[in-house]
């Protein structure tokens, strides 16, 4: 009889989720839980609290959907709130079960918790799923990757690599262990408001997949792409990435078939481009680890220093620079921006207000309902010069950015007005 712990991290789904359809493989008895760290309560370095309002209202409803889902099929969720270790050895008493699976996180502090983990004597079994590609395909090992996007892309491309193809979800889920009454929630541990337009779960991701495909919208990305506005210019697919909600590999298998279908096009292979960008800032954590996490990055030079009444201009939007400010009134009042205003904004910060990236850094990871540390962390390092790119930095001029995405100020005078 085999009791398997299964830990649902940035991996909120059944379908194409190899690490849970193992589990369910090789169980007898399996105990789905999600852990809400008691760091992610923590208030950041820079004084405020570490994920706001509307990623924690679509955390909330990925939850419910994955539980509901989990439900359909017999089984439950259960929701913790404290320190993984700790909690990991409750219900190591509970089910006599020292066997964990769950999805590999390659970033500072999920290694952590995993280490910690294992330090007590059990036996984690991490899947890494979380990519496009599947790294045992690529060919190079991922310590000797090319640091250049376009080198790494043709050495993709030459090889026809695309992407790994999707699994189905399981069919069967093993029953639950008996535990005491007072382990773990099945509802859930949050209860947050937001008026952002995306709904957290699988079952939304996957039906807001569908009708972007429906509605041909890939055929015009490429030249949409660079916009400021609506819901239509890119895809929108980043939220349910980030929690796993949607898994790339759906994505890319979903777009093989649309192009099957209506033909391949500039917009179809641009998606797919724009996917692998986040393969690539994910295999740069097995080349550099913790070293992008240091305050130069891979760079020579230090941080800016961190100026507190500059900072509360930018992140409130009161710098007194309209495109600036328009751009972080959307996102504390969406969780969302365009990555046109991503980069302006991290620019902004740190070339034009002289700001520490890492304070930018943090405030994105706060604000963003599709916060993703790879993504995040490689596009500040990008920006800041602290990275791969042998350009040393990317700095955005605002008056040019303003005249090419915002000529008639029609972006400005939405998030201003408000
Ligand atoms: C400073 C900065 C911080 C960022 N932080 C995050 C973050 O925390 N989470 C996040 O998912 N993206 C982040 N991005 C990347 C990008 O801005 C978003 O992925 C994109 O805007 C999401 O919108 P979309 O899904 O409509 O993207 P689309 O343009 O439709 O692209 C499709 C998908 O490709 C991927 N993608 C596109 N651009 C990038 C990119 N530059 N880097 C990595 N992946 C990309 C995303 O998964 C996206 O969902 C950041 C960019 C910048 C400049």
């Amino acid at each position: 009889m085999t009791t398997i712990i299964y830990w649902f991290r940035n991996d909120l789904r059944l379908e194409d989720n190899p690490a849970f359809k193992e589990a369910c493989r090789d169980a007898t008895l399996l105990l789905p839980i999600y852990i809400h760290a008691n760091y992610k309560d923590e208030l950041t370095h820079w004084g405020f609290p570490r994920i706001a309002n509307h990623a924690k209202a679509f955390l909330q409803a990925s939850l419910k959907d994955l539980r509901s889902q989990l439900a359909a099929k017999g089984s439950t969720l259960l929701e913790f709130k404290g320190d993984a270790a700790e909690i990991m050895q409750v219900l190591r008493d509970q089910t006599q079960s020292g066997l964990v699976y769950c999805e590999q996180i390659e970033a500072p502090e999920e290694l952590d918790q995993v280490t910690v983990i294992e330090g007590l004597g059990f036996k984690v079994k991490q899947f890494w799923q979380s990519s496009m590609l599947d790294p045992r395909d690529l060919p190079f090992d991922l310590k000797d990757m090319p640091d250049i996007f376009t080198r790494f892309r043709q050495d993709i491309e030459r090889e026809g690599l695309s992407y790994a193809l999707p699994i189905v979800a399981p069919e069967f889920i093993p029953p639950l262990p008996c535990l005491n009454q007072h382990e773990g929630q099945r509802e859930s541990l949050l209860s947050k408001q937001s008026e952002s337009p995306f709904v957290g779960g699988e079952c939304s991701g996957l039906a807001h997949l569908s009708q972007y495909l429906d509605r041909r919208l890939p055929d015009t990305y490429k030249q949409t792409r660079n916009q400021l506005m609506g819901m239509d210019y890119s895809s929108k697919f980043s939220p349910w990435l980030s929690l796993g909600c949607l898994s790339p590999r759906v994505i890319a298998d979903r777009l093989k078939n649309y192009e099957l279908i209506h033909g391949a096009n500039d917009g179809t292979y641009w998606l797919w481009f724009e996917l692998l960008w986040r393969d690539y800032f994910r295999f740069l954590h097995f080349k550099y680890g913790r070293k992008l996490y240091q305050p130069k990055g891979l760079g020579k030079q230090q941080p800016n220093s961190f100026h507190e009444e500059q900072f509360y201009q930018w992140s409130s939007g009161l710098t007194g620079e309209d495109l600036i400010d328009a751009g972080m009134r959307e996102l504390q009042q969406t969780g969302f921006l365009s990555n046109r205003m991503r980069q302006v904004l991290a620019s902004y910060w740190i070339y034009d207000m002289k700001g520490d990236w890492r304070a930018g850094a943090a405030w994105f990871e706060s604000q963003l309902i599709d916060y993703d540390v790879y993504s995040n962390q490689g596009n500040w390092l990008y920006i800041t010069g602290g990275g791969t790119d042998p350009r040393g930095g990317r700095p955005f001029n605002v008056q040019k950015q303003t005249k090419d995405h915002d000529p008639d100020g029609v972006y400005r005078a939405m998030w201003l007005a408000k």
